[in-house]
Formats: structure tokens, C-alpha cells, sequence
């Protein structure tokens, strides 16, 4: 069982599905970047596609997500017109270099779509990259899961489907503003299943309002009976000056820090009793799943999609907010869809702000992934463990690392402290944490 230290916790930390992460990007970087990145893609070169949709039929109170309401269908009109033209002008960028191992369709929720946009968009990707053989990921919403969607799911080939579940407990599916019954996703998963997903993820959270131990456990109990092969147990992140939208939430009804914790260390507990393989801190997997064979081969990586089996370098994110990633580059583009299609209207890729990764952004970068996905990190590449003897005494003193020959080692109990510990890598930290959550 994991010890309660919360001084250690107390930081705020990043959830470093970067380094540098998204508040260290700067406006000095691109397009022109974006260009000469895309430009030097090899034709060997392994990389990921993320597709981004920034709508939902109806907005979660306690979404941080770039999204917007899909109310309007001159808006999605607009937005897929632009989407489309990014897509091939990315593609003639690459002319033809790279392979695509994977396209991942994320936002928001892709099935805020009509199914029959949905399907063009995948032809247009299919018409101008080779996509053959690529693992195909995809987000979706149970509320919006129309029958032109579940028609188009059966020949769709997806080979990873993630549901946004957070719990099923009825009056805290109130509280956050996203009411969908137990039915609704029992339903959902066997059409899933019928169509051959073989990797369903469940998203769930704790830290919810009105969410007590007893509740967390049933969502548990639920989820299980179901069998995702993936379960990511996030705690949520209240944050309403940063989110607005978050405002709709009674914070009175929130579990304090304390209890949190608990729920976390239950959620661990009880999943990985019940067969799954924790996956960093956050995320579990079935053995049998190739998330959990990634675990167990200590090959899982973390991107913006979270902890990943994905082992490319280079992921290419197309749509509004979407963020690309290359060894020495990371761009955002254009968060705000006006000026998103304003970019592609005129040709131009539609980067907004970034950083370029400098060898020792790299080298940190390296660091921090290694303790958040496999719990250990070989320091000697950092200048020694002398050099971070200072910071990593509060953890080394309560027992929860421990540093032999240079090589820095997460014992079981720190799974709760990685983010704290992988932050006293983190060469930008000090002068913005306060834009962060809480580490549990
Ligand atoms: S469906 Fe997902 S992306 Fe959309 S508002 Fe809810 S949590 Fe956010």
C-alpha cells in the first residue's frame, strides 16, 4: 500500500506528456519549423498521424479539452474543409516519406461527426498517405454513438477504441455533467465488439464531486465486468480558473487531498488485483494487450496521448490545437478554429507556437519519460546522481527511490510520487508551476 506524504505533493507538477511541456512552447516557432520538419522526414522513417476534432454533442463540465459544441453544421462543414486541406498539404510536405505505423482520431469526440464525414476524412488519408497495415485509434462518445456511427464501425476497421466513462455512478455522472447509463456503454461495448475491437480503453476518474470511496469501487467492479483491456484512472484536475467550463462544478462536493490519495492507491490496488498490469501511473492493461506487453517489455512510451505502445519518433498532429512531435521539434497548431481554417485558407500550415528541443531538452526529456514509464533512469547521461543529490533527498529519505552505480530506481511505493520526481528533471519548472494540477 502506497504512504501519504504530502509535502511531497504539494508542487503542482506538469503531466509531462512532453518535455518541454505545452507551457514552454513559445510564439518563435511555426510553420517554417513544421515545413523544415515535415521536409526532413526519411523515407524510413517511422511515424504516428493524430487527427484532431475539437467538437461534442454535449460539453463535460469537467473537460479540459480543446473542444466546442457541435450544434452548427456549417461549422463542422468549414472545419472538415480546412482539416482536409491540412491533411494534403502535410502530404505533400512529406511527398511521399515516412511510413505511417498509426492514425489516431482523438478530440473532443469524433463521432460529434456525421458517420458519412467521418468516412471521407478516412478515405482523404487513406487517397494521400500509405496507410496499409496502420493501427487505427479511435475516441468515442457513448451519448453520441448514432446508428450511422455503429454502421460505420463495422467496416472501419479501428483496432483500438477508447470510451469516456469516468464513473457510472448515476448522481456523480450529475454532478459532472455527463449523464450517460450503465446500459448505454454495456450496449456500446458489445456492438464494439461485434465489429472485432480488440483494444477497448475505459477512461475513468477520481477526485469527482460527490464521489466516495464506495462509488469508486463500484465504477471498478462495473468496468471490470465489461473488460477493457485498457483502464486509465485519472484524477481530475479542478481548475476553473484555467477552465472555465470547470465552474459548473459545486467544488464544496470535491474529495480533499487526502482523500484523493486514497483513491488512487484503491483504484491501483483493486485494479491490479483484478489481472491488470499497471501501466506508469495512470494507466492499466491487460497482459495479453499490447499496451501490457509494452509494460512488461519495459518498451512503453508516452506521448500527448498518454502512456503509449507506440514507438515512433515523429508524430504528425493535424487539426485545430493538434501538437507534432519530432526529436528536435514539438508545434502546436492554431487552437482557435477561425484562425485555423484563416492558415489553411491561405496554404499555410497552421503551427502556431512550439520549442525546438535542443540536446539537452532531449537528454532531460529522456530522463523524465524513463521514470514515468518504466520507474528508473540511468543519471549518468545527466552529469551524475551527485548533481541531483539535493533535490532527490526528499524522496531518497522517505525510502521511495533509491540510486545504486548511477541508476536511480522507483521502489513500488513511488508510483504515486513519479510526476514529483520526474519534475526535479525539469530545467523550465519554478516560474510556472501554479498552471499545473495537483501530482495525485
Ligand atoms: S465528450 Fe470528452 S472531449 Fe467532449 S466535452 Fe466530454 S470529456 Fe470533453
Amino acid at each position: 500500500m502506497w504512504k501519504y506524504h504530502p509535502e511531497l505533493l504539494e508542487r503542482p507538477v506538469p503531466r509531462y506528456t512532453s518535455y518541454p511541456t505545452a507551457a514552454d512552447f513559445n510564439a518563435s516557432v511555426g510553420s517554417p519549423d513544421l515545413d523544415r520538419a515535415l521536409k526532413n522526414v526519411r523515407l524510413c522513417d517511422d511515424m504516428s498521424l493524430y487527427v484532431h476534432i475539437p467538437y461534442c454533442d454535449q460539453i463535460c463540465w469537467y473537460c479540459g479539452c480543446n473542444t466546442d459544441r457541435a450544434n452548427r453544421t456549417h461549422r463542422l462543414t468549414a472545419y472538415m474543409k480546412a482539416l482536409f486541406a491540412e491533411i494534403d498539404l502535410v502530404a505533400a510536405k512529406l511527398n511521399h516519406r515516412g511510413r505511417v505505423k498509426r492514425i489516431a482520431f482523438g478530440g473532443g469526440s469524433p463521432n460529434a461527426l456525421f458517420a458519412g464525414d467521418f468516412k471521407a476524412l478516412l478515405n482523404q488519408l487513406k487517397t494521400v498517405f500509405q496507410i496499409d497495415g496502420a493501427v487505427l485509434s479511435i475516441e468515442l462518445d457513448p451519448r453520441s454513438y448514432s446508428a450511422e456511427w455503429q454502421e460505420l464501425m463495422v467496416g472501419a476497421g479501428m483496432d483500438n477504441v477508447s470510451l469516456g466513462v469516468q464513473s457510472f455512478d448515476p448522481a456523480v455522472q450529475a454532478a459532472i455533467g455527463r449523464v450517460q447509463p450503465l446500459d448505454m456503454v454495456t450496449d456500446m461495448v458489445a456492438h464494439l465488439r461485434a465489429t472485432g475491437v480488440t483494444s477497448l480503453n475505459f477512461d475513468l476518474m477520481y477526485g469527482l464531486p460527490d464521489q466516495t470511496m464506495d462509488i469508486l469501487r463500484k465504477t471498478l467492479e462495473q468496468t471490470i465486468a465489461l473488460a477493457p483491456e485498457r483502464i486509465a484512472l485519472f484524477g481530475y484536475a479542478h481548475i476553473p480558473s484555467l477552465i472555465p467550463r470547470q465552474r459548473q462544478i459545486d467544488d464544496t462536493h470535491l474529495p480533499d487531498a487526502r482523500q484523493r490519495f486514497d483513491m488512487a492507491a484503491f483504484g491501483y490496488d483493486f485494479l491490479t488485483r483484478a489481472g491488470y498490469q499497471p501501466i506508469g501511473f495512470d494507466h492499466f492493461a491487460l497482459p495479453g494487450d499490447p499496451l501490457g506487453q509494452a509494460g512488461a517489455s519495459g518498451t512503453v512510451r508516452r506521448n500527448f496521448q498518454g502512456f503509449t505502445d507506440d514507438q515512433s519518433d515523429i508524430l504528425i498532429g493535424m487539426g485545430a490545437s493538434a501538437i507534432s512531435e519530432f526529436p528536435d521539434l514539438i508545434v502546436q497548431n492554431e487552437k482557435n478554429t477561425g484562425r485555423y481554417r484563416a492558415c489553411l485558407g491561405q496554404g499555410q500550415l497552421p503551427a502556431a507556437v512550439g520549442i525546438s528541443r535542443n540536446f539537452n531538452h532531449q537528454m532531460h526529456g529522456a530522463i523524465i519519460e524513463q521514470i514515468l514509464t518504466n520507474g528508473e533512469a540511468d543519471l549518468a547521461t545527466l552529469g551524475g546522481a551527485a548533481t541531483y543529490a539535493g533535490r532527490l533527498a526528499p524522496f531518497i529519505n522517505r525510502g521511495l527511490i533509491e540510486i545504486v552505480d548511477q541508476r536511480m530506481k522507483l521502489m513500488p511505493s513511488a508510483r504515486p510520487y513519479a510526476r514529483s520526481i520526474a519534475a526535479t528533471f525539469d530545467e523550465f519548472r519554478g516560474q510556472t508551476a501554479g498552471t499545473f494540477s495537483q501530482a495525485v
